[in-house]
């Protein structure tokens, strides 16, 4: 599908920083970078405290730097997401702790969120497919990983918190492709599956998981392609993976993203982005052959290209 940009922008371009490993100079460096050249995107955050062993590095809401870097973002117009309570798993009653904290620090419920590999993740690992074979090559093709551990979607158990993620969140990530136009892969997002209620709407997002594959991602000739499709591209990325070493940014990705700032290009947050082409087109929902075509091509590119 072709969408009309606003102000006679040509493409629309958006990021959503997992939290995973990122310190707090890293953050600091890559943000004020980003904004300077006017980017304003969407930084996963954790709001709640880890009170047991982390599974992953990265900083929390819990340390005072950090949240009053984030409330310095928001008023500079970047968006706060939501990336599960905390880096360890949690039960029902830490992420509703975690939601309400996000929304005292934040002044809102998070409108986008992306899974961390916690247990209380949601439609994540496997239940992310739909149908016993693509599972079943889904498991094959990521043996080293349990990736039926999660149950954020699962009534009943402990981690269970379904109903407060359609209560209160608006888009939730599933699929990575490795291509630069989202939404040309992905022509129905944000869209809602009825196979999975517990989340109101889905986006997509192209794999820009640590700074080699974003900075392939982000190579002249697909920005440049981007552009001339009118397309729109949510980066799924970590900032903490190789973006900054020794206090620099990368040279390739700060020269990339310097070429992309000077195009016509519409730079805002995910949720404002989806919003937008929402408001345009109108919720859909999908069914079988979509979500069979979504689904392929991601299990194709994960087995073949490795996205995330
Ligand atoms: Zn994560």
């Amino acid at each position: 599908m072709s969408v009309r940009w606003p102000d006679g922008k040509r493409f629309a371009f958006s990021i959503f920083d997992d939290p995973d490993a990122q310190t707090l100079s890293e953050g600091r460096r890559v943000y004020s970078f980003l904004a300077d050249l006017g980017f304003r995107t969407t930084r996963g955050v954790w709001p709640l405290g880890a009170t047991r062993e982390v599974n992953s590095l990265g900083e929390t809401c819990a340390n005072p730097e950090y949240l009053a870097h984030n409330l310095e973002l928001q008023k500079l117009g970047f968006e706060m997401g939501y990336h599960n309570a905390t880096p360890h798993s949690v039960v029902r009653e830490e992420t509703r702790q975690a939601l309400d904290l996000f929304k005292n620090y934040f002044g809102h419920d998070p409108r986008a969120m992306a899974n961390h590999y916690n247990r209380d993740a949601i439609y994540w690992g496997s239940a992310r497919l739909t149908g016993s074979l693509a599972r079943a090559v889904y498991s094959a093709s990521t043996l080293s990983k349990n990736n039926n551990r999660f149950r954020g979607e699962v009534e009943g158990e402990p981690e269970f918190w379904g109903d407060l993620c359609r209560e209160r969140i608006e888009y939730c990530r599933n699929f990575v492709y490795a291509d630069i136009d989202t939404l040309a892969v992905c022509p129905w997002m944000p869209y809602h599956d009825p196979l999975r209620p517990f989340v109101r709407n889905w986006y997509s997002a192209a794999d820009g998981a640590n700074i080699k594959n974003y900075i392939r991602m982000l190579s002249e000739s697909n920005q440049d392609r981007l552009e001339e499709q009118g397309g729109a591209c949510i980066m799924y990325t970590h900032f903490g993976h190789g973006f900054v070493e020794n206090e620099t940014l990368d040279s390739r990705f700060s020269d990339l993203m310097t070429r992309l700032s000077k195009k016509n290009g519409w730079f805002v947050p995910v949720s404002t982005l989806l919003d937008y082409v929402a408001d345009r087109r109108g919720r859909v929902e999908i069914g079988a052959s979509e979500r069979n075509r979504l689904q392929s091509r991601w299990l194709w590119q994960k087995i073949f290209r490795g996205t995330s």
